[in-house]
């Protein structure tokens, strides 16, 4: 099959999934990644027949994203703050919001840091930093064997020394001072299942997702205990959140004894960042 062949391929697989548009845009991505070409070479050529093994390819991602996989999980990698991280059902596919609050945390602009990220997953907030802070210590937590697994070959894959260890985020403990903690935990209560896209709910880590109705800051207030003995005395508290329990977040924090410092919301609007300090 040529490429005009192939696109009429995963038009024809995907009606039922996904909006013409989005085809043809999912299409050029796929191309790029199987035969380097970009959107304007694929456009020139149309009739270029890819090899065997690469056809072999394309049709595989289509029965992929039929069955709703995410199409990062099918290329086995994503782009996060301007670097590739590989990824796979063991991690969550690192979200736009994420790379806000790496955003964040670097217009802070301190050099020298020691810094902490519990529930990892890719790696993908621990390896951005300590790719723009060079001089910091990154330390990363995962419950997940897997995870460690992969974060780890994102660290060498993107040339940044960050120190990963497997451990539970509520019993973790260390007797090392850092100026940064940072964590975007599971956040996602059952009761907001039913809103979630099949893609994430059928594909993604629930590990990494979601948390009980009953205790849905469980994994904040343990992060926060591990801040009252281990963040430095000017140390800063990062967390993403989930936009429905801005203000418990906020009020959990305080009957703690940290000063809030800001609640920010991202590009949709949506509360979703908290910095605090002691
Ligand atoms: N923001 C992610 C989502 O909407 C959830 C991330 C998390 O639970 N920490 O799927």
């Amino acid at each position: 099959m040529n490429l005009s062949q192939l696109l009429q391929h995963f038009k024809t697989e995907l009606k039922d999934v996904y909006e013409e548009e989005e085809v043809k845009s999912i299409f050029s991505i796929v191309t790029e990644h199987l035969i380097q070409f970009n959107r304007s070479k694929l456009m020139l050529n149309w009739d270029k027949e890819p090899e065997p093994a690469q056809e072999a390819s394309f049709l595989a991602i289509a029965t992929g994203l039929k069955t709703h996989q995410p199409i990062q999980y099918l290329l086995g990698e994503a782009f996060f703050y301007g670097s590739t991280f590989k990824v796979n059902e063991s991690v969550l596919i690192p979200r736009p919001e994420t790379e806000e609050l790496v955003d964040w945390i670097l217009e802070k602009k301190v050099e020298g840091q020691t810094v902490i990220d519990f529930g990892t997953g890719s790696g993908c907030i621990a390896i951005s930093l300590k790719k723009h802070l060079k001089d910091a210590s990154v330390t990363a937590v995962d419950i997940s064997e897997d995870a460690i697994r992969t974060a780890s070959e994102n660290a060498s894959l993107n040339h940044a020394d960050v120190c990963f260890i497997h451990a539970d985020i509520l019993t973790f403990q260390s007797k090392e001072k850092f100026d940064i903690i940072v964590s975007n935990p599971p956040y996602i209560t059952g009761a907001e299942m039913a809103e979630m896209q099949q893609n994430v709910l059928a594909h993604e880590p629930h590990l990494a997702l979601f948390v009980s109705d009953e205790r849905p800051l469980l994994f904040y207030e343990a992060i926060a205990d591990f801040a009252l003995s281990n963040l430095q005395p000017e140390g800063t508290l990062f967390f993403e959140i989930n936009e429905y329990l801005s203000k418990e977040t906020i009020s959990m924090l305080k009957d703690k004894s940290f000063k809030i410092i800001e609640l920010r919301k991202d590009m949709q609007g949506k509360d979703r960042m908290i910095s605090a300090k002691l």
